[in-house]
């Protein structure tokens, strides 16, 4: 169905052709409420005030701006195009420790054929599934890394076992594996031959988180990621998307001010408040584009 002959879509009612995200399957993780303002009743976002990573609202803003530059710094470098400090664009100082530690990297690890900010759509739950990949690195054997670049400070990176289990990786290795046919030679992998790698601009010394893929792993992913799908396509109405009861889980929300959730602050786990804060960079208004059938 094309843009233009769209079933009109009820106040309150989610579009029946939404696409999901790792960003509003992650919202609704953490609060249905959540994803009814974000993604339900597009509201837009309030006054953005200090966060419990401890950045002011400018400072806030301009950490974002910067995650943002390095992303499209990346991109440009790994198709062969000016990049970097010496374009015509400005860098704070942060912004160039990040560069700089990017082009000292090792990529040679990496399968050789390099496909920067890669969209994949599939089906989950007969709704369509968006991912967009900073990287997909892949060989002509079959194997296949989804690299995804980030930016999150703090004392010491989360751990191994906290990349692994969030959704952003749990959808990109199903997608992946869903949908990747075109870019394996029109076969689709083997979910065994998948992994995802986090790569750590603040954290030099151990720069590299590798989550592993397997068959088991494709099988859960799909049933976990159907049942979520069907339960917000099951829910009608903006009193069936109920706020959190996790007050912690609005002290990182930017909607806590409208959700009279001004006031919760504590028991925010730094790694917590860091990622949701390197996620905050890369979650554009829309999101998912709407995708034509
Ligand atoms: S402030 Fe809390 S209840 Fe409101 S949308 Fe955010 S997480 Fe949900």
């Amino acid at each position: 169905m094309s843009a233009t002959n769209r079933i009109p879509v009820k106040m309150g009612e989610l579009d029946p052709g939404f696409v999901f995200s790792q960003h509003s399957l992650a919202d609704y993780d953490a609060c249905a409420r959540r994803f009814y303002l974000r993604f339900i009743a597009r509201q837009a976002w309030p006054m953005v005030e200090d966060g419990p990573e401890g950045l002011s609202a400018i400072d806030r803003q301009a950490y974002l701006r910067q995650g943002k530059t390095l992303h499209r710094w990346i991109e440009r470098r790994l198709l062969g195009l000016p990049a970097g400090a010496d374009s015509t664009e400005s860098a704070d100082a942060e912004l160039v420790v990040w560069w700089e530690r990017f082009l000292a990297t090792d990529l040679s690890g990496l399968p050789a054929r390099r496909t920067p900010e890669l969209e994949l759509a599939c089906v989950v739950g007969g709704a369509r599934l968006y991912a967009r990949f900073d990287l997909l690195a892949s060989d002509e054997d079959g194997r296949a890394v989804i690299v995804d670049w980030k930016t999150l400070r703090g004392q010491k990176p989360p751990s191994p076992a906290f990349f692994r289990d969030r959704l952003q990786t749990r959808v990109y290795l199903f997608a992946l594996a869903a949908a990747g046919a075109p870019f394996n030679g029109g076969r689709p992998f083997d979910p065994a031959r998948l992994s995802m790698r986090y790569w750590l601009a603040n954290f030099p010394e151990r720069p590299w988180v590798d989550v592993p893929y397997r068959r088991a792993d494709y099988e859960v992913d799909r049933q976990r990621l159907t049942a979520m799908v069907s339960a917000i396509r099951a829910r009608s109405g903006e009193a069936a998307f109920e706020k959190t009861e996790r007050l912690q889980t609005c002290a990182m929300c930017d909607y806590r001010t409208l959700c009279a959730r001004g006031s919760a602050r504590g028991g925010v786990a730094l790694e917590d408040a860091a990622i949701a804060l390197d996620d905050a960079a890369l979650l554009d208004d829309t999101d998912a584009p709407a995708l034509d059938a």
